[in-house]
């Protein structure tokens, strides 16, 4: 079954919980943010080393 938890704080793509398994991220401040974006700001925050 699916659930729609919310939408994502930067594309505002829907966030939905598949069989208690959420298809994002939940932030620290309570906002969700999709796995895509979410690697974006990863990439963004993370130096490269190699
Ligand atoms: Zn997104």
């Amino acid at each position: 079954m699916q659930e729609l938890v919310g939408r994502c704080k930067e594309c505002k793509k829907q966030i939905f919980c598949n069989d208690g398994f959420i298809n994002g991220v939940v932030l620290e401040d309570k906002h969700l943010i999709c796995f895509n974006c979410f690697d974006k700001e990863q990439e963004q925050s993370v130096d490269h080393n190699d």
